[in-house]
């Protein structure tokens, strides 16, 4: 299977250039060829996927549709994103580096699971009446007062490069059931995928405006947000960056959900399975070579554990299979870009100049297959303060900090010890500890003997620097609507 390659903006149910004709190349960070030359969207096209999107809203067919038509659209999308799953899973491994057995076996079938969830989810979707008394002109009245969910308007949908279809469907699956319409801005790092989602929608019959993608670099993520005729900003990416995201925001009042990044502790007890929380430890870091949100990049291990649990663990690293992603045996692929790998690599010095033990990885590989990609070893570090920045900072890359603890008290501390607070990870035989330090842990989701495992009705996100608001079922529709009650009184008898 080749895949082909969207390279235009998709506005108001075409594809069309940039009017400046300015085109910006996306690289394939396995070997940093160019895959695709993309049209880079200016102000112009910000204008034009606003008003389309915004005709599509107030005057065109979306909002106004019976609800069972919107979902059979819904549903349909999902059919075509498994009809078309082969191509858009090379197409995210080429673009993002993702090895074919994430983009293959997780992200596109959960793309399509977005759709198929959210059209499922309006159906069961219930809304509030209340019962309650009051007095009009001296006259003792019932009140029944319903609250409505209605549409909000236009969404702007920005996400970063390291899912971005599994991360982009996500908001805009219940963006679209509630009858919004949306303009989705990926990453400039990685835009081919939800680019290809327009085809998508125009052989799911999306009406022209439902969905615009535009690809350019920050300027057209922050025109979006400061633009007076967008109502709501959906938002993954980085910290600094939702911080100003939220700065701009406020000059219009929009509703915003930031979904940002995070320093998840990965906490082992004793009592433990040890073959499963090594085996949880891995992927919880090393899957999309530590580039992901919910990374857990700290590992702290009690003491009564620490060197068995390490032995297994380096173990469990040396059998990652670092390579080509579209080898469907790779476990491990390339970093998004060299500027990333750079970083990352600082970070790896960073621990070193600070006093960290590097136990394994810090380098690139040695294998000549894989000197053109932007590859780095899984990267293990012990002998790790809370002080040090590889354990303060998000590092987005495959690099795992070790500490130890003593009891449960002094997990707690430690996982707490940051100012993110998006997971956390437990692992124990004992419910009870399971249940305590779940609720003593600062952090907006818990797996406790898991990771990643996920019911998409749950709430998804962040506390503290981690973001603001949650996305999962009624989360998500409620995000994307506006509540408004409606007061009804009548005569008592
Ligand atoms: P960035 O914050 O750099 O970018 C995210 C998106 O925002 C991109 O599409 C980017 O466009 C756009 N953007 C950049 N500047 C602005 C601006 N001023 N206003 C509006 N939009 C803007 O993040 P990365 O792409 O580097 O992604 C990595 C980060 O994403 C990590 O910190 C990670 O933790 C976080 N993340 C969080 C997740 C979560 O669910 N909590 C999930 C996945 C990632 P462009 O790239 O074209 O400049």
């Amino acid at each position: 299977m080749i895949p082909t390659f969207r390279s235009q903006l998709f506005i108001d149910g075409e594809y069309v250039p940039a009017a400046s004709g300015h085109t910006f190349p996306v690289f394939n960070p396995a070997n940093n060829e160019v895959l695709a030359e993309v049209a880079r969207a200016g102000s112009e096209e910000v204008e034009r996927a606003v008003a389309a999107a915004r005709r599509a809203f107030d005057e065109g067919p979306w909002p106004k549709m019976k609800t069972a038509e919107r979902a059979k659209r819904l549903r349909r999308l999902a059919e075509l994103l498994l009809e078309h799953a082969a191509e858009l899973e090379r197409i995210e491994s080429l673009d993002v580096g993702k090895p074919l057995k994430e983009s293959g076996g997780h992200d596109i079938p959960r793309a399509a699971n977005n759709f198929a969830f959210f059209a499922d989810a309006l159906s069961q979707w219930t809304q509030d009446a209340h019962w309650g008394e009051g007095n009009w002109l001296g006259q003792e009245v019932n009140l029944l007062s319903v609250t409505l969910r209605q549409p909000l308007g236009v969404a702007a949908i920005i996400v970063p490069w390291n899912s971005p279809m599994m991360l982009g469907t996500w908001k805009l699956a219940p963006c679209l059931a509630v009858g919004c319409t949306a303009v989705l801005k990926p990453s400039e790092l990685a835009p081919l995928s939800l680019l290809k989602l327009g085809e998508i929608a125009q052989k799911a019959e999306l009406p022209p405006g439902v969905l615009n993608v535009l690809t350019g670099f920050g300027e057209v993520g922050a025109a979006l947000v400061a633009h007076p005729r967008v109502d709501a900003v959906s938002f993954t990416g980085g910290v600094a960056t939702g911080k100003q995201v939220m700065r701009a925001a406020a000059d219009t009042l929009k509703r915003i959900s930031l979904e940002l990044g995070g320093k998840s502790p990965n906490i082992v007890f004793a009592d433990a399975d040890l073959e499963s929380a090594v085996n949880g430890a891995v992927r919880a870091i090393f899957r999309s070579q530590g580039q992901s949100c919910v990374a857990g990049s700290r590992l702290l291990l009690q003491e009564s554990v620490y060197d068995r649990f390490l032995e297994r663990l380096l173990a469990a690293v040396a059998q990652l299979k670092v390579g080509d992603p579209l080898d469907p045996t790779t476990d491990f692929g390339p970093l998004i870009s060299p500027q990333h790998r750079q970083r990352v690599e600082g970070f790896i010095q960073s621990g070193l100049d600070e006093g960290a033990r590097l136990l394994v990885g810090g380098t690139r590989p040695r294998d000549p297959a894989l000197q053109r990609g932007n590859y780095l070893l899984p990267t293990v570090f012990a002998g790790v303060t809370g002080t040090m920045r590889i354990c303060r900072e998000e590092i987005f890359g495959p690099v795992l900090t070790v500490q130890r603890f003593r009891d449960e008290e002094e997990a707690i501390r430690l996982a707490n010890d940051t100012t993110y607070g998006l997971a956390g990870f437990i692992w124990t035989r004992d419910v009870n500890r399971a249940l305590r330090v779940a609720s003593a842990v600062k952090t907006g989701m818990v797996w406790v003997n898991s990771f990643f495992l996920r019911d998409l009705r749950t709430p998804f996100g962040g506390a503290r620097e981690s973001g603001i608001g949650r996305e999962g079922g009624r989360y998500s529709l409620e995000f994307y609507t506006e509540p408004k009650f409606v007061c009804v009184p009548y005569t008592a008898l």
